[in-house]
Parts: C-alpha cells; structure tokens; sequence
C-alpha cells in the first residue's frame, strides 16, 4: 500500500465515524469533472466525444468548492478532460487543500512541466499521471508519439521538486502479464508513491471498442500479474487488498458507486462518473436520495455487464474489508489469490427477469420468437 499513514488514519476516521453514525451510504472520493476538454484523443476515452459547446464549459472554482462541500467526502479525484487546461485550477486545488481534503490531481502530463510552478507540494496533493504501459503501448493507448517520454520527464520532475505522484494505468485487450510486470517495475524505479490499475471500462463513447478487455480474460490477466508481483517485485497499488482480490476473481462483488459520486458541468452524474446518459441531479442530496441504485451494477443492467472499475467497486471492497476484518487480514498477508477457481459470477437479474416473463411449457420457461 502506497498510501501515507497520514491520509490511512484520516480516511479511517471518516470511515468509522460513518458506521457509528449508522450512514448505509456514503460518499469515499469525489469525482470532480471540471471540464471535458481535452489536448489528447485516446481510443478508449469515453469524455471528450461531445459538441464544442459542451467542451468549453468549465465548473467555476465556486462550484467546484460547493460540489466539495456538499459532498464531504475525505478524497477529491480530478479527471476530465485534462485539468491542466482549466485555467483556474491552481485555486481549485489550493481551495479543496485549505479544506484539508486530499486531492489527486489526474493529468496526461503534457502541460506539466509548463504549470508545475502554479502548485506548491503538500502532504494534501498528488499528481495521478496517466500512463498505460511502456512507451510503445501507452503512446498507442493515447493515439500520439511522444506522449510516454514527456510524461516520464513530467513524473522525474515532479518528484525532484517533492510533489506527491502516482500513476495511473488502465488496462486495454493485447496486455500480458509480463508487459504490465515489466511496466510497474519501471513505474516503481521512477519514485511513484503507487500506482492504480484497473481494465477499462468500454464507454459505449469511445472511438473504438475492440480494445477493451472482458469478462474472465480480465481476471486471467490480473492473476498472471498479481502471481509476478507474488515472486520477486515490490509494488506498490493503491488499492484495498480485497479490490485487488475481487480483480483477480475472487470476490463476488455489487458495485456501490455512491462511494465515488461525479460531479461535472451537467450536474452530479448518475449513477457514476462512468455512464454519462443515465441523468443527472442537481445537488448530491439529490444525487444519493432519486438515483435508482437497484437499477445498475454488473448484475442489474446490461450496461454495467463488464465492469470492474474501482469508481464502482473499490468502496465496495472497503466495506467489506469493514465488515470481515479478518478476511481482509487473511488476504494481505497472503495477497490475491492466483490459483484455483474464480467465484461465480452472479446470474444477471435481467436475463432472470426475462424468463420469468417468458410462458412455460411443464413449467420451463420458454422463448417466443
Ligand atoms: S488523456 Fe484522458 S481525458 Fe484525455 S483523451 Fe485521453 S483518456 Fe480522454
Ligand atoms: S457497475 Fe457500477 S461503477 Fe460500473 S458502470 Fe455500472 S454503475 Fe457504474
């Protein structure tokens, strides 16, 4: 775990102040969308397809303040679009810091070296650099040459002038275990407090779907790296143990996205930062109170089929680790189990929805073409 002991503690405190108030949900890390404008166009970006119109629209540092305030969440994450772009997001970050929140500021990196004397190292400000591999497949994974080497210069840099970084990696069809070994073992030697990984999630938005990973090869595929990670390398993820777990196939899990609530220029997305066309509401009260919950998660809604994003499943895991101690002890000591078999999946309700309303011939449900 790369996570200063600092931030475990407050983090820790919020959690159990939520269970001895009794909060059945409540919010871990805010995602802030200040804008979905972007200087890079990657194949698996589910943001920047929209008009000009909505590509200009920025959340303005007094309602980025407010979606902090009313969220109250300990943790701010801060995609897009790139964040770099907006031109007020030094006092974005300086205000939600002065709020003693722990802000991760999530950039490409490009404009980095440009802006990097806009902010001042603190124990409160990380910057989540976006890298997806080596050089050859991160710049195929953002769709130009060049991208890896200006941020591995941007990561150096930052860490020389005592920032906070960490990056973060998604994972697309074509991965190997020892591509992503090889990657987070270079990630580590460039100084990174950790990294975060997690399959992307295929936006039905992004330019092209055939790069997404599914189902078992995902969980096949992070076994083969958790069972690198086993022998020899010391990597840091920042990642609960059991999120980790769930990965590699062995926690059946529902997603709680009420854990990472979005806030962006349409108002706070339901039910997450990852399915843009579901609605919106205009307070996070609303948010928490008119979202029909039951109504996603991986087992609920053929959109949510393939997903295992840690904005959707991360709090879930940290629950858990809440309620079975114990099992969670259990699988640090001994890190994500590699071998034997997977946990079933759940049966989807909607394919059982569908043949309960099905006729039945002696009982057997059957399709009417
Ligand atoms: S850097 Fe991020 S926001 Fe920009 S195009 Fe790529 S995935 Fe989308
Ligand atoms: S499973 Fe959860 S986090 Fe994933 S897309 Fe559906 S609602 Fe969002």
């Amino acid at each position: 775990m790369g996570v200063p002991l600092r931030q475990q503690i407050t983090v820790g405190t919020y959690l159990l102040k939520q269970k001895l108030m009794g909060v059945k949900k409540y919010p871990l890390v805010l995602m802030l969308e200040p804008l979905f404008r972007c200087n890079l166009a990657c194949a698996g970006c589910g943001k920047i397809d929209y008009p000009d119109e909505i590509l200009d629209k920025r959340l303005s540092y007094e309602e980025c303040m407010q979606a902090v305030d009313e969220c109250g969440a300990p943790m701010v994450s801060i995609p897009g679009g790139e964040p770099l772009i907006h031109k007020e997001m030094p006092q974005i970050v300086a205000g939600i810091i002065a709020r003693r929140k722990y802000v991760y500021l999530c950039t490409n990196a490009l404009l980095l070296k440009k802006k990097i004397g806009d902010y001042t190292p603190s124990p409160y400000l990380t910057f989540s650099i976006h890298l997806d591999g080596m050089k050859e497949r991160h710049d195929a994974s953002v769709c130009q040459d060049g991208v890896f080497d200006r941020a591995v210069e941007a990561i150096k840099l930052c860490v020389e002038r005592g920032f906070r970084v960490t990056i973060n990696c998604t994972l697309f069809q074509g991965e190997t275990p020892d591509d992503v070994a090889e990657f987070l073992d270079y990630a580590m030697s460039l100084g990174v407090e950790g990294a975060t990984i997690a399959p992307g999630f295929s936006y039905e938005r992004a330019p092209r779907q055939d790069i997404f990973i599914k189902g078992q090869d995902t969980k096949k595929l992070f076994r083969g790296i958790f069972e690198i990670g086993r022998k020899k390398r010391n990597w840091k993820l920042n990642h609960s143990t059991l999120y980790l777990d769930f990965l590699a196939g062995n926690q059946s899990y529902e997603c709680t996205p009420w854990g990472n609530p979005t806030r962006n220029v349409f108002g706070w997305q339901k039910p997450c930062y990852l399915l843009p066309d579901e609605g919106y509401a205009a307070t996070f009260k609303e948010l928490l109170e008119d979202t029909p919950w039951d109504k996603y998660g991986n087992s609920s809604n053929p959109k949510c089929a393939q997903c295992m994003a840690h904005c959707g499943y991360e709090a879930t895991a940290v629950e858990d680790t809440l309620q079975h101690p114990f099992k969670a002890l259990i699988a640090s000591i001994r890190g994500p189990r590699t071998t034997g078999p997977m946990v079933a999946e759940p049966t989807p309700k909607w394919m059982t929805e569908d043949r309960k309303s099905r006729p039945t011939i002696g009982g057997i449900p059957v399709r009417v073409e």
